[in-house]
């Protein structure tokens, strides 16, 4: 993509949120949810089947494109642009590992906001540890039966498809599951931000499930369908990521212009440029770093998905440190919801989290080049 049409879809991104989500964010994360008509918006945008072919009703975005729509949603608000993750991981499990019939049913609707995605991996005693997953798939005849409880499942309250990982046999499998009766929705509150991200936990008792909804074959639950998700949820938090430190500092290099103290503005004191200083270079040199990234998943480079990786840990870090900066520069200003920089700074620790720790980048990362 050119500057110019960079710059262009950037603007129409913005101008959506402006319109749409940003009047509203507050609310949304206050009342702990969003209203349906808010992803069929989202939908009609374009952004919802962003990595959906135009096939199947999506708008088959380019990696940039789809880098730039996080970006800006993670300015205004993470727990929306959550959905583009969890939807968006669900519709690329079922594209690549999917066969027809289950892509020609799913991924319009996955498109249109009709159906909601929510992966749901991660269980009591499985986090990092994804191999110790405990739910369990048992065939019978020409359906599975699945026991077992899921947690931190993000739209997992609204979720209308479930990518729900089991072992059979011994051997991990994706699952689609539909919402019915059989699956147990618990709301979880209390969180420490994307506080509208809708997560649940999950129980499944005795759920039948036909074995034409499984996804890929027994056996590539986590290697290949848990892998192809994750590294995309990596890309997008990558961008999220920037989208945080980015706004951090387009917030402080204005307000230290005017914000006074010792018969100065805070911008002419030396310590407050140090800090300007980093938090620009730091978020540029971040933007250079997914910006190649896109490039890398855009022409299929193997390397993509190291760089994926390296471009998680390094934009979420680099936001930790630059939302925190960015309270101190506004002081007792940014300890309060006028900005949203208090916000930022509780979203940014959750993206060391999720998408793999930062420990379990640090292991990933070194243990490619040994
Ligand atoms: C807001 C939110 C949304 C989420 N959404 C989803 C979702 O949609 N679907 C889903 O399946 N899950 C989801 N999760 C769960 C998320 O994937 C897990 O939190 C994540 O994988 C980390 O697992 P854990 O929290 O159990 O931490 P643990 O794995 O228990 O780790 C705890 C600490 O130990 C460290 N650690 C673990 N192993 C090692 C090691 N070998 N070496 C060094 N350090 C180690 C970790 O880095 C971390 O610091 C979500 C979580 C949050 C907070």
């Amino acid at each position: 993509m050119s500057d110019y049409n960079q710059n262009q879809y950037q603007r129409y991104v913005s101008e959506f949120l402006e319109s749409n989500i940003t009047p509203y964010a507050n609310k949304f994360e206050k009342e702990g949810s969003f209203d349906r008509e808010i992803i069929y918006k989202i939908s009609e945008a374009g952004f919802l089947g962003a990595n959906i072919p135009e096939d199947y009703g999506g708008s088959n975005l380019d990696m940039l494109q789809i880098g730039i729509i996080h970006e800006q949603f993670a300015r205004v608000s993470s727990s929306i642009r959550s959905i583009l993750t969890s939807s968006g991981m669900v519709a690329l499990a079922i594209l690549r590992w999917g066969n027809e019939k289950q892509r020609r049913k799913w991924l319009p609707r996955l498109a249109s906001g009709e159906c909601v995605g929510a992966f749901a991996l991660a269980e009591q005693e499985a986090g990092s540890d994804a191999g110790n997953i405990q739910m369990e798939a048992v065939r019978e005849k020409n359906h599975y039966i699945l026991n077992g409880q899921k947690k931190w499942v993000t739209m997992g309250q609204i979720a209308d498809l479930y990518l729900v990982f089991a072992k059979c046999n011994g051997n991990y499998t994706a699952f689609l599951v539909e919402k019915n009766k059989c699956v147990l929705v618990e709301k979880q509150d209390g969180l420490l931000g994307l506080r509208a991200s809708m997560i649940a936990n999950l129980s499944f008792e005795n759920c039948k499930v036909s074995d034409g909804n499984i996804l890929g074959v027994e056996g590539a639950g986590l290697e290949y369908v848990a892998s192809s998700c994750l590294d995309y949820g990596r890309y997008t938090v990558a961008w999220a990521c920037l989208g945080i430190s980015q706004a951090c500092v387009d917030i402080c290099v204005n307000y230290v212009k005017k914000r006074r103290q010792f018969g100065a503005a805070l911008i002419e004191h030396q310590l407050i440029q140090q800090m300007i200083t980093r938090m620009i270079v730091s978020t540029n040199a971040v933007r250079l770093y997914c910006n190649n990234v896109a490039r890398l998943r855009e022409n299929g480079e193997a390397e993509s998905i190291v760089e994926t990786w390296s471009a998680k840990y390094l934009s979420s870090k680099a936001a930790n440190e630059i939302a925190s900066n960015a309270i101190q520069i506004l002081g007792a200003e940014g300890c309060c919801d006028k900005h949203p920089i208090e916000r930022y700074f509780r979203e940014a620790k959750i993206f060391e989290i999720i998408e793999g720790t930062s420990q379990l980048h640090e292991i990933i990362i070194a243990g490619s080049y040994s």
